[in-house]
């Protein structure tokens, strides 16, 4: 019993359309499954679609075809204060002339729950954000990360079964930010509930998720772990937004076998057309740079930057295509090296012509709104 309540679908949508009134057609045709007590992020550049997908599911946004299922059950017509989850918007949406505890308190207040167990809920709310000591502060004297925190607890006191998270973090500096992201992810998992985190940082969306969901243009293009978007891209679109790719243009001559720039390398894909024109993708930490004799490759250094950790190094090839180069050491401007990597450095996508006359139609589209 235990193993298929975590299996169920807590969330689903299917064939979820969301045309505007405007005409803009916001969401495709949207399907996915969220289980029980699993971290999921919608990634995606501004536009894309996302908050249209966490304000569908809340019932802020009605949707113009498909369906919204919560549990099982159809809830397109559900008003968003009858759905059993709830909202932390970007910009907290705190109530400033009621303190810390009123705001937390305040909708089970709304609910008509007895004194005393609210009491108990905001308590215990306030503990798992570590601010119990903050309850009678006003919200104007509280960190932007400390009021981020509050929206959480106010939204977690009545114990949604799923949490939607609209940019959360994007309000705090990069330090704060990092913080917050381990302690969501602690808390998510403390509490055992489905979160639904929304983002445009990539980074934050590896770091954080169980699941993550890439979206472009009203679209879901790929759904998957945070290693297996990383290393295995569907295509050039997701290569590029995850992490910094070097993308080539490529040819795969059988399987096991991609010829790119003129040479052939062994390779660890399979499963394409012999000769099907592919992209070959390559992260800069995969590339190591070494003589030139040594390397599968020569490129020619262009500029570097100390990173901290590592020296990102900007070269070129022959062909002048661009090589983005993570390294410990650091090299020479205008030195040729070579480049060494495996058959697992490098990930073979389909060229799909189809995708990408796909973005131009998608642009005519938007040109024409
Ligand atoms: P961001 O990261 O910038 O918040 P997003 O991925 O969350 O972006 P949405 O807010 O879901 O994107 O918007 C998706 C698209 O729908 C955008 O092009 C937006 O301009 C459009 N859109 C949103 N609301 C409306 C509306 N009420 N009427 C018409 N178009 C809208």
């Amino acid at each position: 019993m235990e193993e298929f309540r975590l299996e169920k679908a807590i969330v689903e949508l299917k064939g979820v359309r969301k045309q505007y009134d405007d005409g803009f057609v916001a969401l495709k045709n949207i399907n996915f499954k969220l289980k029980q007590g699993e971290f999921y992020t919608l990634l995606g550049p501004s536009g894309c679609g996302k908050t249209t997908i966490l304000r569908s599911i809340a019932g802020f946004t009605e949707v113009s075809s498909g369906e919204v299922l919560f549990d099982g059950k159809r809830i397109n017509d559900i008003p968003a204060n009858k759905r059993q989850l709830n909202t932390v918007f970007q910009d907290y949406a705190l109530f400033p002339n009621m303190n810390v505890y009123e705001n937390v308190a305040f909708g089970l207040v709304v609910s008509n729950v007895p004194k005393d167990e609210i009491q108990d809920r905001v308590v215990s709310a306030l503990k798992l954000v570590q601010l119990e000591q903050y309850a009678d502060r006003e919200i104007s004297e509280l960190s932007g990360g400390q009021q981020q925190r509050i929206a959480i607890a106010r939204a977690i006191v009545k114990q949604p079964k799923v949490l939607l998270l609209d940019e959360p973090l994007s309000a705090l500096d990069a330090k704060l930010r990092k913080d917050m992201q381990y302690e969501l992810r602690d808390l998510q998992q403390r509490l055992g509930i489905t979160f639904l985190f929304v983002t445009h940082d990539q980074e934050e969306a590896l770091a954080m998720s169980d699941e993550i969901f890439v979206m472009n243009k009203g679209e879901i293009l790929q759904q998957g772990s945070p290693v297996d978007i990383y290393d295995e891209p569907i295509n050039h679109f997701v290569a590029d937004f995850i992490g910094e790719s070097n993308i080539i243009p490529g040819t795969m001559i059988e399987d096991y076998r991609v010829e790119f720039l003129g040479h052939t390398f062994e390779c660890s894909d399979a499963g394409m057309r012999p000769n099907e024109p592919v992209e070959v993708v390559i992260r800069p930490e995969d590339l190591v740079i070494t003589s030139p004799e040594n390397g599968k490759l020569q490129v020619k250094v262009s500029t570097q930057l100390f990173r901290g950790d590592y020296y990102e190094i900007l070269a070129y090839d022959k062909d002048d295509n661009e090589w983005l180069i993570h390294s410990t050491n650091a090299t020479e401007d205008d030195k040729i090296v070579g480049l060494s990597f495996g058959p697992h450095d490098m990930h073979v996508m389909r060229f799909n012509e189809t995708e990408a006359n796909f973005d131009k139609r998608l642009d005519t589209y938007e040109d024409e709104r």
